[in-house]
C-alpha cells in the first residue's frame, strides 16, 4: 500500500492510474478507522481496480465549539488496517496544504443543508462539500464511496455531484453496527463504559419506530414521541433532533408514505452522535 501526502503527487498518481486505464475508488474518511468504514474499502474494491482512502480530519466541518482538536487521531494505526482490507493508496495530506492561509473558496448547497444536522451545525456541510470537491479534484474517482450512517451528507453529496456535473458515480453503503444495534463511530471512543450502556437506546428507539410503522402507525408525531420517551429515559442523553423526512428532499413528514429516513441526533456526554434508518411504505 502506498501512502501518498502531497496533492501533486496525488493527482500525478491518479493521471497515471487513469492513463493505464484503470477505474479508480475512493474512500473519503477523517480516520481512527473502524469496521464501518473498511466496509467502504471492501464495496469500493468490488466495483473498481484500485482503491484510495484519504485520511484528513477537515477543520472546516466542524463548528467553532465542536470537537475539531479533540478528534481521535492514530495514523499508523490506520495504515495498517487499511493495508489489511485491501486499499491501494492512502491519501494523508497536511492540513497546511489543504487549506493555506489564503484559502477563500467555498461549495455550499443550499436547502437540505438546513435542516436535521444542519439547524445545529450551520456551516457543517459546507465544509463537507468543499473538502469532498477538493478531493475528487485530487483523487479523481470514477466513484466514491460514502455511508448512510451519514444519511443527510450522502444525500447532500449526491447532490452536489449532480448539480455541479461530477463525472463521479456516488455509492452509499449501508450502516455497520456494534453486536448490540450501535452505530459504529469514531466518536463512541468519547463514551465511558456506562454512557456506552445509554447509547445502545438510539437504535432501540428506531427499531421502535420502525415496530410501530410495521402495525399500522403512520403519525410522524406519535412515534418520534414514543423515541423521544426511550432516549430521555438515559440520564446522560440530551436530543439534538429525531426526526422522520421523505428521502427525496428531507423535510419532515406529519403523515408517513413512500420512502421515509428517521433521523436523530443525540448528545451523550461528550460526544454527538447520529443514527437513521430507512423505511419503505
Ligand atoms: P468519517 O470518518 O466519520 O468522516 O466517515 C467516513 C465515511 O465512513 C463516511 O462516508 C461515513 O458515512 C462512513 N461511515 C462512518 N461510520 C460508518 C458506519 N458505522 N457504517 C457505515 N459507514 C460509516
Amino acid at each position: 500500500m502506498k501512502v501518498i501526502t502531497s496533492i501533486s503527487d496525488m493527482q500525478k498518481e491518479a493521471d497515471l492510474l487513469r492513463s493505464r486505464g484503470k477505474k479508480i475508488g475512493f474512500v473519503p474518511t477523517m480516520g481512527y478507522l473502524h469496521e464501518g468504514h473498511l466496509s467502504l474499502v471492501r464495496e469500493a474494491k468490488k466495483r473498481s481496480d484500485m482503491v484510495v482512502m484519504s485520511i484528513f480530519v477537515n477543520p472546516t466541518q466542524f463548528g467553532p465549539d465542536e470537537d475539531f482538536d479533540d478528534y481521535p487521531r492514530d495514523f499508523d494505526r490506520d495504515a495498517k488496517i487499511a493495508e489489511s482490507v485491501g486499499g491501494d493508496i492512502v491519501f494523508y495530506p497536511d492540513v497546511r496544504e489543504v487549506f493555506p492561509e489564503n484559502y477563500l473558496t467555498y461549495i455550499e448547497v443550499q436547502k437540505i443543508t438546513k435542516v436535521l444536522c444542519g439547524l445545529s451545525r450551520p456551516t457543517h456541510f459546507r465544509g463537507v462539500t468543499t473538502i469532498v470537491s477538493k478531493l475528487f479534484n485530487i483523487v479523481k474517482p470514477h466513484l466514491a464511496v460514502f455511508g448512510q450512517k451519514d444519511a443527510q451528507q450522502a444525500f447532500v453529496i449526491k447532490r452536489m455531484v449532480e448539480d455541479l456535473n461530477f463525472d463521479i458515480e456516488i455509492v452509499v453503503a449501508p450502516i455497520v453496527r456494534e453486536k448490540d444495534g450501535l452505530a459504529m463511530s469514531s466518536r463512541n471512543t468519547y463514551l465511558t463504559p456506562e454512557q456506552r450502556k445509554q447509547a445502545i437506546m438510539l437504535y432501540q428507539s428506531l427499531m421502535t419506530a420502525k415496530k410501530l410503522i410495521d402495525t399500522g402507525e403512520r403519525n410522524a408525531l406519535v412515534i418520534k414521541e414514543q423515541m423521544r420517551k426511550i432516549i430521555e429515559k438515559q440520564p446522560d442523553a440530551m436530543i439534538d433532533y429525531i426526526e422522520i423526512v421523505d428521502t427525496t428532499n428531507l423535510q419532515p413528514l406529519m403523515k408517513l408514505r413512500g420512502e421515509i429516513l428517521i433521523a436523530l441526533a443525540v448528545k451523550i456526554g461528550k460526544p454527538r452522535l447520529i443514527d437513521n434508518i430507512i423505511v419503505h411504505l
